[in-house]
């Protein structure tokens, strides 16, 4: 199922904090096969990891976000399945 756009830079942002790889684009096959997101190899990505435990996490996202909800808890607009400002105050008080 695709995330929102909102959900993918939140993703993304949290990626490139924890000093991931993220490629983030639209991914394409080659002719040789290969595979592409943008002009970024994936095959070069990966093989820069082989032979590491890895977790791989790919998702589509959402084209032409949604229409914004508004959350009936807190009020505010969010784009995804669930409020963004809920889900946060959430992680917050369970703690990481
Ligand atoms: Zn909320």
């Amino acid at each position: 199922m695709p995330i929102s756009r909102h959900e993918a830079r939140e993703l993304t942002s949290r990626g490139y904090e924890m000093r991931a790889t993220v490629l983030n684009g639209t991914l394409c096959r080659q002719q040789d096969g290969t595979w592409v997101v943008d002009e970024r190899s994936v095959d070069e990505s990966l093989q820069a990891l082989e032979g590491q435990q890895v977790i791989l996490v790919v998702s589509a996202i959402q084209e032409g976000a949604g229409r914004a909800r508004v959350c009936p808890v807190c009020g505010s607009e969010y784009d995804g399945y669930e409020c963004t400002h809920c889900r946060q105050v959430r992680r917050r008080l369970r703690g990481p």
